[in-house]
């Protein structure tokens, strides 16, 4: 029986843990917080259950594949509910608000009143996303990359769909339509990749695919019974979870891994080390300089996801206002974008996400009361004083007030926590406090992300965000499969079923 070692529990960690040991592998895993999730956390304060990070189930069929792949049911895990509209968006242009359902006879009308003929359009544009999607999942999303020559293969099968995938995401949708709130919505879900319409392959329209065909879910309880499935599902396999317990370095002898040093100083041996903590901090903190395939200039000219101002609240009363998933747009689209990736400041015009998960749950509020999480991106590494971050926090909470009609939102908060780079830093070692990890650039998608193994460093492997296919929680379901595929060999491309 090979051992194995997983440093971090966040989904990726967790979801490697729970494969190697139902594939018979003996499996530790080291997390340094006390809780597990990684960015998927939680947290409860004054009677508020706050999932922490993810909040959209998306791409509910890699779920399915995943628990399936490891003999078991979603359903047995998680009650999912289908949200009815998916989302709500407040537009600044013209106090407009628009429902979305994730079904194209409620959504086409919506779309056809702000651009005539676009409805007919959206349904091309969709055909080719759904196609896309498919060419993905069963070519490419679940595939291991070891040379230039797969990149060519995949070029030739996306070419081959005539999709011309590689404009960017902006110039692509700007060919079907024309109105610049129809554009927006077509390219908001591109923050789920931590990427810009500008810098973004339009390979991801397959984004558009998830959003509309796929529909958008909430399990009840909240994401952070993904978590719980998980640990649940590794414990049942023999995994052995430390958590509140880091890892100071892999120990490495004869350029293989032998093991890890944990903070405690124990040094614990293992055949194998599979690495879910951001790979900046595995290759810069974990590995000595000799070990490592990339040094800090390397990191350093990386496109990063946008970091976040998160703010937690508990407000008294209802909001009646939002839905469960509410987004408001920046009204100078590119240039929010700008000041997130090429010239980081705090956005003078932000565009912002609002979840109130406790529409759909009472478990996460107090009866009668609001759980609202506020998200605004910006950039990663942003320097800022405690001073600022209050102040900007202000700005955000007025503009939620004005703009989506919430006049008495600040004298109702009953709980206020502010979380932002550095605690991304802090809390996961990420990278300059990115959200998300490494955005979705051209460059840095399939054979262009960092791979999956260490070249200098035998039988170390990593998995998450960092690595391939990217960032959202699905994806770090098939990151794992990814992984496991390639410590035991398996070429293959598409998803594995036993
Ligand atoms: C605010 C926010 C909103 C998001 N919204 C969504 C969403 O709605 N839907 C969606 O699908 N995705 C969403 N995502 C993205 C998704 O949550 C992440 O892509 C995913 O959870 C990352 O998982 P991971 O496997 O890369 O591990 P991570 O979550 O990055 O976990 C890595 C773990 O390693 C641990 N670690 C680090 N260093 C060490 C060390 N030295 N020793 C031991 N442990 C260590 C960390 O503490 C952490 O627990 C969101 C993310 C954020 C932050």
């Amino acid at each position: 029986m090979q051992k194995v070692i997983v440093i971090g529990g966040g989904i990726g960690g967790l979801a490697t843990a729970c494969i190697l040991a139902r594939k018979g592998y003996e499996v530790s895993l080291y997390e340094k917080n006390k809780t597990l999730g990684g960015r998927a956390n939680i947290f409860e304060a004054e009677g508020f259950c706050f999932d922490m990070g993810p909040s959209w189930y998306l791409m509910p069929d890699i779920f399915e594949n995943f628990f399936s792949f490891m003999g078991e049911k979603v359903e047995d895990h998680l009650e999912l509910i289908r949200l009815a509209p998916s989302y709500r968006i407040f537009f600044k242009d013209d106090n407009k608000i628009v429902d979305m359902f994730s079904d194209l006879d409620k959504d086409i009308p919506t779309l056809e009143e702000l651009e005539p003929g676009a409805g007919d359009k959206l349904r091309e544009y969709l055909d080719k996303a759904k196609q896309q999607y498919e060419i993905a999942k069963d070519g490419f999303m679940y595939k291991n990359y070891n040379s230039i020559f797969d990149f060519i293969n995949f070029r030739t099968m996306i070419e081959g769909s005539k999709l011309s995938v590689f404009s960017d995401m902006d110039r692509y949708v700007s060919k079907y339509f024309k109105h610049p709130l129809v554009k927006k919505i077509l390219q908001y879900p591109l923050v789920f990749l931590g990427s810009s319409p500008y810098n973004t392959p339009a390979l991801y329209s397959i984004m558009n695919h998830i959003d509309f065909n796929m529909g958008v879910f909430y399990p009840q309880g909240g994401m952070y019974t993904i978590t719980e499935a998980l640990v649940n599902i590794a414990q049942k396999n023999g995994v052995n979870i430390v958590s509140g317990m880091g890892v100071k370095q892999i120990v490495v002898e004869n350029r293989k891994a032998i093991g890890v040093e944990l903070e405690s100083r124990e040094i614990v041996k293992a055949d194998i080390v599979v690495s879910n903590a951001d790979m900046t901090h595995t290759e810069l903190s974990l590995l000595a300089s000799a070990h490592r395939q990339y040094d800090e200039a390397y990191w350093e000219k990386k496109v990063l996801a946008p970091s976040a101002l998160i703010m937690y609240l508990g407000v008294k009363g209802k909001v009646d206002s939002l839905v469960h998933h509410n987004l408001l747009f920046s009204q100078d689209w590119k240039t929010n974008f700008e000041q997130i990736f090429d010239d980081p400041m705090w956005p003078d015009d932000p565009s912002m996400y609002v979840c109130a998960p406790s529409k759909t749950d009472p478990n996460v509020a107090p009866e009668g009361d609001e759980n609202l999480f506020v998200l605004v991106p910006i950039a990663a590494g942003l320097e800022y004083s405690e001073e600022e971050l209050d102040s900007y926090a202000n700005k955000v909470l007025a503009i939620m007030q004005s703009e989506m009609n919430i006049p008495d939102l600040n004298e109702r908060i009953i709980y206020k926590r502010l979380y932002s780079v550095k605690n991304f830093e802090q809390d996961y070692n990420a990278y300059k406090g990115t959200a998300l990890g490494l955005a979705h650039t051209i460059n840095q998608t399939a054979i262009f992300r960092p791979n999956n193994y260490s070249k200098k460093v035998k039988n170390l492997y990593y998995v998450g965000a960092g690595t391939n296919p990217g960032i959202g929680v699905p994806i770090q379901l098939i990151s794992a499969e990814m992984v496991y595929k390639r410590i035991a060999g398996i070429n293959q491309d598409s998803p594995l079923t036993e």
